[in-house]
C-alpha cells in the first residue's frame, strides 16, 4: 500500500505528526529490506527540523546505510513485530525520542513553568515473586501498593504535560493487578516495563500486542549461571521462554542488565548480544551496579576500567550490530549529562514519593499531596536541574557516583528525604570509597574525552540538549581549570547534615 506524507506537517502538531509519519511508514513495511530502508529514511527526513534533529537524521543515514546494521535492525522490527506495535511503540518510541517538536518545551513552560520531561518512571508496586539475593522487594505486601486511581490521576496529569513514555518498574509490575486495567486508559502513551518476565504467559503476550504500546524489558544478568545466581534457579529459563512468547505474539521487547564488576566480561561479549538477538530482542539497556540501600557489596561495582569497556563494546554494538544498546552512563554524551531532576526524566515510588532518579532515593514531595505539576517545579528538583549538567565530560555525568558530594549537597540544601533506609549510605558511610571510585573514572573518561574525539563532537551536541547554556559554560571553564572533581573530591562529608530517616 502506497502511503503518502504529504498534508501531514499543516494539519497537526509536530509530535503528533512525527508519529503519524513514522506510524505509517512502519505499519506497513513490507519484506524488501532496501525498500523498507528508503521508505523510513523518507519518514525521517519529513519529519526532522531543527539543527538538532538535522543531526539525528544525518546519523540515522548513516546507521541505515546499504550495509549499515541499522538496515538489518530495520528488517528484524519488520520481522519480530507486529504492524500495531510498530505504529503504536516503534514508531512512537522514536518519533518521542528523537523528534520531539523542538517548539514544545517553549510552550509547556509557558503553560506550566517547566519544560516538562519527555519520560516519567513509576512502580506502582515494590511486590515481587521472585526472593533475589540482596533484593527487599519481599517484604513488601498487597496494602503497600499504589492506589490504582492515583496511577491514572498521575498518568493523566503526566499525559495533559505531554509526558507520554513511561516506564514501569517495581517490585515485579506484573504482580500488580490493576496494571493493565490503568494502562488501557491511556492508549495515547506508550510503556516498557520492567520485569523478570516470569509472569509472561502466552495471554499476557498477546494481550500486549493488542494494546500495541507496551513492551517489556526483561531483567536478566547475563548467561544461565550469572542470572540464576542473583534470581534463583530457574529464572534464566523463565526469561528465555517469556522471549519465545513475546516473539511468537509480534511484541517489542528489550532487556535490561544490571552490570557488575563480576558479570561484565559474560555480558560485555559478542556470544552474548549475539544469543539475545537471535532471540528477538531489539534494543537493551546495562545499567552499572549501584551501592544503593544498607549495606551495599562495593566490591561488585564495576571498576573505572570496566566502565571504560562497556563503553568500548557498546560503541562496538551500536556500529557492528542490529540491537540498539543503551548504556546508562557513558551514554551521558547523548543525553548532555545528567537526566535526572525532571529534567529529561524522574521516578515515582510505589508511595508516591518524587524522586530525581530511580538510583537517587530522596524525596521531598508527594505525589498524594502535590500535582505532578508541583512536584517537577519543586526546589529540590529546580536545584538539581540548576547544576546540571555536573560536569563538562559528558562521560562522567553522575552527581551521584562520578561527583559524589554534589547530588549530596543538594539533598541537605533542600532537606530532601530518604525513601528508604539507608539512601544516604554511599554519601556518608561509604563516601571515601566512593571518592575514590569518581577519582579512578576521572582520570580514565578524560583520557577518553580527549583521546577519542568527545571533547569535539560530544561537546558541541550538549549544546544541542536543552541545557542553559551558561551552565555549559560554567562547566566548560571549570574543567579546562582542571577544578571539578578537585574541589569535590576534598569536601569532606559530614554525617551530622544527615536530612533526618523517612
Ligand atoms: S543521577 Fe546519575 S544515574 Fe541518575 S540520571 Fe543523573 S547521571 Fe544518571
Amino acid at each position: 500500500m502506497a502511503v503518502s506524507f504529504k498534508g501531514f506537517r499543516d494539519l497537526m502538531p509536530k509530535r503528533t505528526m512525527a508519529e503519524k509519519v513514522l506510524g505509517q511508514a512502519l505499519k506497513y513495511l513490507g519484506k524488501d529490506t532496501d525498500k523498507n530502508a528508503k521508505y523510513v529514511l523518507k519518514a525521517v527526513d519529513h519529519i526532522a527540523s531543527g539543527e538538532k534533529q538535522e543531526m539525528v537524521r544525518e546519523w540515522f543515514h548513516h546507521w541505515m546505510r546499504e550495509d549499515g546494521p541499522g538496515r538489518q535492525f530495520l528488517h528484524r522490527v519488520v520481522q519480530n513485530t507486529h504492524p500495531r506495535v510498530r505504529e503504536r511503540y516503534v514508531a512512537r518510541m522514536v518519533a518521542g525520542m528523537f523528534f520531539r517538536d523542538p517548539d514544545a518545551p517553549g510552550r509547556a513552560e509557558q503553560k506550566f513553568g517547566i519544560q516538562p520531561p519527555p519520560v516519567m518512571l513509576i512502580s506502582p508496586t515494590m511486590r515481587c515473586n521472585y526472593r533475589c539475593e540482596g533484593c527487599y522487594a519481599g517484604s513488601y505486601e498487597r496494602k503497600d501498593d499504589m492506589d490504582p486511581e492515583v496511577f491514572d490521576r498521575v498518568l493523566t496529569e503526566a499525559e495533559e504535560m505531554g509526558i507520554n513514555f513511561i516506564t514501569i518498574l517495581g517490585g515485579e509490575p506484573f504482580v500488580y493487578p490493576h496494571l493493565f486495567e490503568v494502562l488501557e486508559k491511556h492508549p495515547k502513551s506508550f510503556y516498557q516495563i520492567y520485569t523478570n518476565a516470569s509472569l509472561i504467559d502466552e495471554k499476557t503476550a498477546e494481550r500486549m500486542v493488542e494494546l500495541g504500546n507496551i513492551a517489556p524489558q526483561i531483567s536478566i544478568n547475563g548467561p544461565r549461571e550469572y542470572t540464576d545466581a542473583v534470581r534463583g534457579k530457574g529464572s534464566f529459563d523463565n526469561c528465555v521462554a517469556a522471549m519465545d512468547r513475546l516473539y511468537e505474539a509480534g511484541c517489542a521487547f528489550g532487556f535490561s542488565s544490571l552490570v557488575t564488576s563480576k558479570n561484565m566480561d559474560a555480558i560485555c561479549s559478542d556470544e552474548w548480544v549475539d544469543f539475545l538477538i537471535e532471540k528477538g530482542a531489539l534494543y537493551g539497556w546495562y545499567f552499572l551496579f549501584m551501592p544503593v540501600g544498607n549495606e551495599p557489596e562495593m566490591d561488585l561495582m564495576p571498576t573505572p576500567e570496566q566502565r571504560d569497556q562497556m563503553r568500548r563494546f557498546q560503541s562496538y554494538v551500536r556500529e557492528e550490530k542490529p540491537l540498539l544498546l543503551v548504556d546508562f552512563w557513558n551514554d551521558g554524551v547523548l543525553s548532555g549529562g545528567c537526566i535526572a531532576g525532571g529534567r529529561l526524566y524522574f521516578h515515582i515510588n510505589h508511595r508516591g514519593d518524587v524522586e530525581p532518579c530511580i538510583f537517587c532515593h530522596f524525596a521531598t514531595d508527594n505525589i498524594h499531596d502535590k500535582s505532578l505539576v508541583e512536584a517537577l517545579n519543586s526546589p529540590f528538583f529546580q536545584g538539581i536541574r540548576a547544576e546540571q549538567p555536573f560536569c563538562y565530560n559528558t562521560l562522567r555525568p553522575c552527581p551521584m557516583i562520578d561527583h559524589p558530594q554534589r547530588m549530596w549537597r543538594i539533598i541537605k540544601k533542600h532537606g530532601a528525604e530518604p525513601t528508604h533506609e539507608g539512601a544516604e549510605t554511599m554519601f556518608t558511610e561509604l563516601a571515601p570509597e566512593m571518592n575514590e571510585y569518581a577519582r579512578g573514572v576521572r582520570e580514565v573518561m578524560n583520557r577518553a574525552w580527549e583521546n577519542e574525539g568527545y571533547k569535539n563532537w560530544a561537546a558541541r551536541w550538549m549544546y544541542h540538549c536543552g541545557l542553559p547554556p551558561e551552565n555549559i559554560e560554567r562547566r566548560r571553564r571549570e574543567f579546562e581549570e582542571n577544578q571539578t572533581s578537585q574541589e569535590e573530591l576534598q569536601e569532606s562529608v559530614d554525617p551530622a547534615k544527615k536530612p533526618k530517616q523517612a
